[in-house]
């Protein structure tokens, strides 16, 4: 049995002013606030990398990311495991890595699956175990169908590990899905930054935040 290792950002959090943190001069009137700098992001990702390098058992390793917003969150928490590979004499796990993004099937969405693209033949997931990893967690939607879909390539097992997972107002303010494996459980905002984008912006600033309404206005489509 899994622990929910989870870090509450909870809805009386202070997040940062601004004024406390370097961004870009590009973005400094399009951001409300930071709600997690890049620092504690790093400092979770280390303990994140630490608890699923302890709790995984022997054989292979295949590491999915979801692109795009889970590049950055993959590299760093990639670079924390690698460390421990490296490092704890006893044990040490081959890994290999792949890469995919996600559509959703237009004309049949009552399937509850969804199209895997840009990634190698996952045929080779079959027998391996598979960590996900994902920038965050919404309604739970994508990640219950990228499971369903997985689950015909026959792998031995598969964890998620999502950055962030959002409490939601319209549940409760309870997140609709967990993940083996949370960073931050975060209040219902729209975020941006650490490769999480809005029409694609944002995903050039170091810390995660929230959008200002002049932000969103300004690169609304
Ligand atoms: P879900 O299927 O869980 O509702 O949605 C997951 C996807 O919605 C994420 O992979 C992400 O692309 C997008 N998403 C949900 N909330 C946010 C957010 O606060 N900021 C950004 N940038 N994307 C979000």
């Amino acid at each position: 049995t899994f622990f929910f290792l989870s870090s509450q950002i909870g809805d009386k959090w202070q997040p940062f002013d601004l004024s406390c943190f370097c961004v870009p001069k590009h973005y400094e009137n399009d951001l409300e606030q930071v709600l997690i700098p890049h620092g504690i992001i790093q400092d979770r990702i280390e303990r994140l990398a630490r608890d699923i390098f302890q709790e995984l058992g022997q054989g292979p390793l295949t590491a999915l990311c979801v692109l795009k917003g889970g590049y950055k969150f993959f590299s760093d928490l990639m670079d924390k495991i690698n460390q421990l590979n490296c490092n704890q004499g006893q044990k040490s796990i081959p890994v290999s890595i792949d890469f995919i993004r996600l559509k959703s099937y237009e004309n049949d969405q009552s399937s509850g699956l969804i199209k895997i693209v840009g990634s190698d033949n996952l045929s080779s997931l079959k027998g391996r175990n598979v960590l996900i990893v994902e920038d965050i967690i919404d309604t739970g939607r994508t990640m219950k169908k990228l499971l369903n879909t997985l689950q015909q390539y026959e792998p031995k097992s598969v964890r998620v590990a999502s950055l962030l997972v959002k409490r939601r107002e319209d549940n409760n303010g309870d997140v609709c899905y967990m993940p083996e494996y949370a960073g931050f459980i975060v209040p219902d905002k729209f975020l941006v930054g650490y490769a999480l984008d809005f029409n694609e912006y944002f995903r050039d600033l170091n810390h995660i935040c929230v959008i200002s309404q002049a932000g969103m206005k300004k690169y609304r489509k």
